[in-house]
């Protein structure tokens, strides 16, 4: 469910013209709904009522400031991965004791940034890890709040590249030496060990893989509260999935019930980390048609943004619908949607059935809320695109397009290359 649809054959964002975004704000450009932000973070919400979570959006998903502050308004904390994410959350008014702080590869600097903004926890993902945050919280004369990832080895059913929680995979530490580890952590006087912590996937449709997750997860955490360590806060992270296609998801209140069946022992805080659920379908991506060809039977609709704006076609194989933003008479035909940059990775479908699009007419591609300009770069230096937040009648940019001097920031030309002539 949410606020895009066709009023007279145009798309809208709530009641806002996506043509008239384009026109005023250029194309391509990122549209999102602040009405289906705040109904996902409510029916997530409202699906945990009997026990009332820590929801910590996990800002990788969408790092619009706009975006996290919306969700601050309402409440939420935040899961992040990196000391700019940080420095994102802290500056969308994120309360500091709803962070916490995940991956596998926290610098020394980052460690002691976090420490200074005295987050909630750190979700810690290797032995050595627990000796740097050890290091660095001695350094700064404090302790350090720490749970530890563990890697439950289960198998989430999703795309191979989002999946997490198995041995093979990098993430966490091994169950079966989790138990090592926690009497590690305890040992060290900089640390105090007050969670556990586990995240098995992405784009989670069923809930079983959790459940069976959280079964093992709770038979450790009995052998170490044995051991004398207290579990205050059980993190599960996020995962669960959207409707892309024809995916049937798991709702929130499937997932919640069955989340709370399994943990109905469990004494102690619960922390959630939902990206995706909350971000994803609130986002388009409106983008405009350059030109059509025909190579031999393929027909191509050739589009102005690109694999750099959104990469998920060409990383994960991902499916986004494609709309027209005005509906045509034109019958359909089988196209690939390609963009600029040279790379035949560079498309959004193949073999998809639209209408034939003319010049300067635009298309949205749907579902781009979550890991859409979240992962955008500037390959083929192309500026990134503008990002704007609908609120019922109102549309405000909440990032500006790049522009030529954005894109050479930082750079500069050593003295022993003698420019021939300085265009810039
Ligand atoms: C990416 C990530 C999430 C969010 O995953 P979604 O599938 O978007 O809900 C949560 N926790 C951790 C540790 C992550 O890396």
């Amino acid at each position: 469910m949410n606020f895009f649809g066709y009023k007279n054959g145009e798309l809208y964002c709530e009641d806002v013209k996506v043509r008239t975004i384009l026109e005023k704000v250029g194309s391509p450009v990122y549209i999102y709904s602040a009405r289906t932000l705040k109904r996902h973070y409510n029916v997530f919400k409202n699906a945990f009522v009997r026990t009332k979570p820590l929801i910590c959006f996990s800002v990788k998903a969408n790092s619009n400031m706009a975006v996290i502050a919306l969700f601050s308004s309402m409440g939420a904390g935040a899961d992040i991965v990196s000391g700019g994410e940080l420095f994102r959350a802290v500056g969308a008014g994120i309360n500091r004791k709803k962070i916490v702080y995940s991956g596998v590869g926290k610098t020394p600097e980052e460690i002691v940034y976090a420490l200074a903004e005295d987050i909630l926890m750190f979700n810690v993902e290797s032995i050595e890890e627990l000796e740097a945050v050890d290091e660095a919280a001695a350094l700064m004369g404090v302790k350090a709040p720490v749970s530890i990832r563990v890697n439950p080895d289960i198998n989430p059913h999703t795309h191979p590249y989002i999946s997490t929680g198995m041995k093979k995979n990098k993430f966490g530490i091994d169950i079966r030496y989790a138990q090592e580890a926690y009497a590690l952590a305890k040992s060290k006087h900089h640390i105090q060990v007050i969670g556990i912590d586990m995240h098995i996937g992405s784009q989670l449709t069923e809930v079983s893989p959790i459940v069976d997750a959280l079964k093992r997860v709770q038979g450790l955490i009995k052998d170490i509260r044995k051991n004398g360590i207290d579990i205050q806060y059980m993190d599960i992270g996020g995962g669960l999935g959207i409707t892309y296609k024809d995916e049937k998801a798991a709702s929130p209140d499937k997932y919640a019930g069955a989340i709370e069946r399994a943990l109905k022992d469990f004494r102690g805080r619960l922390i959630l980390e939902p990206g995706r659920v909350l971000v994803g379908n609130a986002g388009i991506l409106a983008a405009k048609v350059l030109y059509r060809k025909q190579n031999g039977m393929k027909k191509f609709m050739i589009v102005d943004a690109g694999m750099n704006d959104l990469i998920r076609p060409s990383f994960y194989d991902a499916y986004h619908e494609i709309l027209p933003v005005e509906k045509t008479q034109s019958r359909l035909f089988k196209q690939d949607v390609v963009g600029p940059i040279c790379e035949s990775g560079d498309f959004f479908a193949h073999d998809r059935s639209l209408p034939l699009l003319e010049r300067g007419q635009a298309i949205a591609l749907m579902s781009v809320g979550a890991y859409g300009f979240s992962m955008s770069s500037n390959y083929n230096s192309r500026k990134r695109v503008a990002e704007v937040l609908v609120n019922d009648k109102e549309y405000y940019v909440v990032r500006k397009r790049e522009t030529n001097n954005d894109l050479i920031k930082g750079e500069g030309i050593p003295s022993f290359i003698k420019i021939r002539s300085k265009h810039v």
